[in-house]
């Protein structure tokens, strides 16, 4: 099925970055699509504190409210996924059996966290267990912490963390392949190191301890929980964009056109900071681009 509407640009994703997006070119009289299969990682957030002039707010209420502030400015907003993006002169978006075109696409898709699996671990997502130092360090102000992790930046995190919110930190490392020098800085730091793997949060409505595998149990109040993301990426295969040394995040220009001419990519898929401010940001910048483009066409 064809949709013959030739769209200024289509959106995918209806979180900060696309909504954001989404509400500038609704603003300039543009054709604008915004595709999302509902979800997603701020509508996870249950209290953002830091977004500009909301002291806190939850992500579902943020997400719900720029969609009907999107809708008020005319912009057609549809539910699905989106599997498939191809540029034959314009670009082509495929959901499920219909295929819309555009001029232009935003890409907004966001990431999802890798989490270890343990009991209760949903129950306490976004309320005591953590998985970013900016979203929620503050969080753990003062607090008995128990940072699990499996990496070097594990150790890095645990430090930080000790000098901006808390004394008080166990981490919980899942091997012992780390250095002797950053054991020794954290024996100087104060941090108890334990080397083994989470398997239960103990507690009802407030975190009690952390029990591991060994049977141990570690005495906590929150948790940050430090295994990386992946990218919501699968849509964007066969368009070959350029991504950093790593292979992972998408190379991106000052405007957040990726390497692909007219395919922009914000928030955290591109090499900046994992902030919902930040994406709706890069999502402004990408769309007062395109407006300009669309006016030189
Ligand atoms: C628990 C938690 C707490 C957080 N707290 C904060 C905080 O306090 N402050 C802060 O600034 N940030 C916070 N964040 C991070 C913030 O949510 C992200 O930085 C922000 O989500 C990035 O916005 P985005 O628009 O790029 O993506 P998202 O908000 O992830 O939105 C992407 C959207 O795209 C959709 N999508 C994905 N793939 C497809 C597809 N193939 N087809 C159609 N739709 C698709 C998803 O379903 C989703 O709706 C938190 C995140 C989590 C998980």
């Amino acid at each position: 099925m064809h949709d013959e509407t030739l769209y200024d640009c289509i959106i995918i994703g209806a979180g900060p970055g696309g909504l954001q997006a989404a509400i500038y070119l609704g603003r300039y009289n543009r054709k604008v699509l915004l595709i999302d299969r509902g979800g997603g990682r701020t509508r996870h957030a249950r209290h953002i504190e830091n977004f500009l002039t909301w002291k806190g707010i939850s992500g579902k209420q943020l997400i719900e409210l720029g969609l009907e502030q999107a809708a008020s400015f005319n912009v057609r907003i549809e539910k699905g996924l989106v599997t498939k993006v191809l540029k034959k002169g314009s670009f082509e978006v495929f959901v499920g059996d219909t295929t819309y075109h555009s001029k232009f696409v935003i890409v907004s898709s966001g990431v999802y966290d890798n989490l270890p699996s343990m009991e209760q671990l949903h129950r306490f997502l976004g309320i005591s267990l953590f998985t970013c130092i900016d979203c929620d360090g503050y969080k753990t102000t003062g607090r008995k912490l128990v940072i699990i992790g499996n990496s070097i930046k594990t150790v890095h995190l645990a430090i930080a963390m000790k000098e901006m919110f808390t004394e008080d930190i166990t981490l919980i490392l899942y091997s012992d392949k780390i250095p002797d020098e950053y054991k020794e800085e954290l024996r100087d730091e104060n941090i108890r190191f334990i080397i083994d793997r989470p398997v239960r949060i103990i507690g009802d409505d407030t975190i009690e301890a952390l029990e591991l595998k060994s049977g141990q149990r570690v005495a906590c109040e929150v948790i940050m929980s430090h295994f990386g993301f992946k990218l919501n990426d699968d849509f964007l295969s066969e368009l070959n964009l350029k991504r950093d040394r790593d292979g992972f995040k998408f190379m991106v220009n000052q405007q957040y056109e990726s390497s692909l001419s007219g395919l922009y990519i914000v928030g955290p898929l591109n090499t900046g900071t994992d902030q919902a401010v930040v994406a709706a940001g890069q999502g402004a910048v990408a769309a007062i681009d395109i407006k300009s483009r669309l006016l030189e066409l």
